[in-house]
């Protein structure tokens, strides 16, 4: 995998602005600023996965940390109030993320998963390691 000129990665840079709620558009545009082509929203699909790229086989979700419960991840803090429900709540979707991710692989597809807190803070890192999975021969 070739890695970016410093020239296109500023070119790159300047269309994307990963803030808060825009990392999922964000990783898009980087997706396709480099030529990958996806499908969004992937809704016939076990979890409907943010990303799907047919060619190279691979679903990829894009996790906020808070509802998708992220390990060990200072932005995963469950309230102090109502701490059972959302406790619950917070683990039901982790749990459903593993039965998805595992029903897509039986289905062919590999599943990355990204996680907001690594994008916002090294956005490129993540995306060059993100292509690498990508890229490589599953
Ligand atoms: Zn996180």
């Amino acid at each position: 995998m070739d890695t970016v000129s410093p020239e296109k990665r500023s070119e790159i840079m300047s269309k994307i602005k990963a803030t808060d709620s825009k990392v999922e558009i964000a990783v898009r545009k980087y997706l396709f600023a480099k030529g990958y082509r996806y499908r969004k929203n992937a809704s016939d699909l076990p979890g409907r996965p943010d990303i799907l790229m047919p060619k190279h086989k691979t679903a990829i979700f894009i996790h906020g940390c808070f509802w998708h419960g992220h390990k060990n991840c200072k932005y995963h803090r469950i309230p102090k109030t109502r701490t059972e429900y959302w406790k619950k709540k917070i683990e039901g979707n982790s749990f459903r993320d593993i039965r998805n991710a595992n029903k897509l692989r039986k289905m062919g597809w590999r599943c990355f998963t990204v996680w907001e807190c690594r994008l916002k803070n090294d956005f490129l890192r993540e995306m060059e390691k993100l292509e690498k999975k990508i890229m490589s021969i599953s």
